[in-house]
């Protein structure tokens, strides 16, 4: 059995009259690396508030390592790291001195301190920037000192919401790559996004919300299944008969066929070896096959369908 981090329980948000988060109830287990995928506006950061406490919720419950969260739950709070998504660090202090400061939150020890300060420096690759101020840093740079701020003291769990937006592509390489070595340490760890693949490339299993509700959750191949997505495979081939066009259409998985200009594409269903069972179709018909692409569905694909359903749902 997983051991459950956090339990949340038919968590409701208002905003006024503005209901945010509609009955959220789901589960982080120790180990993992949960996404929280969601558009803007979901309901992301609220959720992410009321966990810790920061925000009050108007009904449901929440419990992080077997305990309920309260405003007061210190020795819980100790053992949790947040990377906020606005950069929270004092511009009169270097580098050093910030993630110094925050990690003396919770570390008394000075020299292990300096290791666990020197440790998340070079976790998030600020080396060369020891000694610089937050303003002499560039967007992505900031980014990573926000994250080292909030990571050093070697939490339990750590939560990061939306720590690469608006960042270069090396940094957010860097934030990734990070955010992974710290799984690999034993932190469990929620992210949040609206990027799709960063969840696709990070996550072990991926909560979709949208308005506040849960709209999918499962690892990204069992949110794919669960709706049926497709794979599209193109190929390029010379002269393919009408006969060998209907016998395609007739093969196993195949939802879709369409030939024009020496272009095959077809679209599975679902199932394994689709694309080889074709090729072979098509070589034991002494046709000569090129160019061939194949697409698998990204969860963006899913988020589009999911969301138009529940459009459709409503109106
Ligand atoms: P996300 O983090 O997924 O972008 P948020 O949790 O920040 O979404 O916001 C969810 C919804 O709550 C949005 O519609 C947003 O406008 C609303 N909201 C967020 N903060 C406040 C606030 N302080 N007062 C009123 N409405 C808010
Ligand atoms: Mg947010």
């Amino acid at each position: 059995m997983n051991k459950k981090i956090i339990e949340i329980k038919k968590l409701v948000k208002y905003y006024g009259k503005n209901k945010v988060l509609n009955s959220l109830s789901f589960d982080v287990n120790e180990g993992e690396i949960l996404g929280l995928l969601g558009p803007n506006g979901s309901g992301k950061s609220t959720t992410i508030n009321c966990l810790l406490s920061l925000l009050k919720f108007n009904s449901g419950s929440i419990k992080i390592f077997g305990e309920e969260m309260t405003p007061e739950s210190y020795e819980i709070k100790r053992n949790i790291g947040v990377v906020f998504q606005n950069v929270a660090v004092f511009d009169e202090l270097t580098v050093y001195e910030n993630i110094n400061y925050f990690c003396g939150l919770y570390i008394n020890d000075k020299d292990l301190r300096k290791k666990y300060v020197m440790e998340a420096i070079e976790l998030v690759g600020l080396n060369d920037f020891i000694k610089f101020y937050p303003k002499q840093l560039s967007g992505g740079l900031l980014r990573r000192l926000n994250i080292a701020c909030g990571v050093s003291h070697k939490p339990k769990l750590i939560i990061l919401d939306e720590p690469t937006v608006a960042v270069d592509p090396q940094s957010r390489n860097n934030i990734l790559d990070g955010i992974k070595k710290l799984n690999s340490m034993g932190a469990t760890i929620i992210y949040t996004t609206h990027y799709m693949e960063e969840v696709e490339q990070l996550c072990n299993r991926i909560i979709i919300i949208d308005k506040g509700n849960i709209i999918a959750s499962g690892t990204k191949e069992e949110i794919k299944e669960s709706i049926g997505i497709k794979e599209k495979v193109t190929v390029k081939v010379d002269g393919l008969s009408n006969e060998h066009i209907e016998k395609i259409i007739k093969m196993k998985n195949v939802e879709h066929v369409s030939y024009s200009d020496n272009n095959l594409y077809v679209e599975f269903s679902n199932g394994n070896h689709n694309l080889l069972n074709l090729l072979d179709y098509l070589k034991d018909n002494k046709y000569k096959c090129e160019k061939i692409f194949s697409e698998l569905p990204t969860l963006n694909d899913v988020f589009l369908e999911l969301t138009e359903k529940e459009l459709r749902d409503n109106v």
